[in-house]
């Protein structure tokens, strides 16, 4: 998919104020730091569409982007940040849970993780918690420029291991990094093709 126009719609602390349009819709969600903004630049070919976090944690906002005029792409708060109170961290939850049980626009979830890092258990709640509300999703890896092939392999073989513990495949996964420009036409074209299977569905 060729990126044609990207523009920045409104942000929201309140998922009912969130667009009413019934385009379809793509949320990307992750830790503070993951790299959710770089990538979500590099997918739109922008510099700064998507914020790169100052104050991670800060805030917490569902951001709407119009794509090409036919598809919302959400930019998600991200979550983990330790230095929040733990009254920050059960809105938080509320916020999210919210957006992700009421958001009918919602085609998939993209779950960002950093490649260089053990599965952590906050992602793999946070996985397992989509998995319970039949949430698609899929995960995006992040800053694959930091490792080497072989070691990408591994880690990833390392994350499946611990993801089939409790599901029976391993999610959709794709390998990226915004530094180095990869990945995009992958998640760009896997977008385009659930925008096409919807449509065709439609007529
Ligand atoms: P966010 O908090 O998830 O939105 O993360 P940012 O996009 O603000 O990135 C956090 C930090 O990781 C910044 O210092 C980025 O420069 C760096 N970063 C993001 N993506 C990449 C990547 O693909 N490769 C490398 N090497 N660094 C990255």
């Amino acid at each position: 998919m060729k990126i044609k126009s990207a523009e920045f719609v409104m942000s929201n602390s309140d998922v009912a104020k969130c667009p009413k349009s019934m385009l379809p819709e793509y949320a990307f969600i992750g830790r503070s730091n993951v790299g959710k903004s770089s990538l979500i630049n590099m997918l739109t070919s922008r510099k700064s569409l998507a914020k790169t976090s100052g104050r991670p944690g800060k805030t917490q906002l569902i951001n709407h982007f119009l794509i090409n005029k036919n598809w919302h792409l959400v930019d998600l708060p991200g979550y983990g940040y330790a230095r929040v109170s733990k009254s920050a961290k059960k809105t938080f939850q509320k916020f999210i849970t919210q957006y992700f049980s009421l958001r009918e626009q919602l085609v998939t979830a993209f779950v960002l993780v950093d490649i260089r890092h053990k599965p952590q258990p906050i992602d793999l709640e946070f996985m397992q918690w989509l998995g319970e509300h039949d949430i698609p999703f899929s995960i995006i890896f992040t800053k694959a420029d930091k490792l080497k092939p072989k070691a990408i392999e591994r880690h990833i073989a390392e994350y499946e291991a611990v993801l089939l513990e409790f599901w029976e495949a391993m999610p959709n996964y794709f390998v990226t990094s915004s530094s180095k420009d990869i990945g995009k036409d992958d998640v760009l074209d896997y977008i385009e093709q659930l925008n096409d299977n919807m449509q065709q569905e439609t007529f």
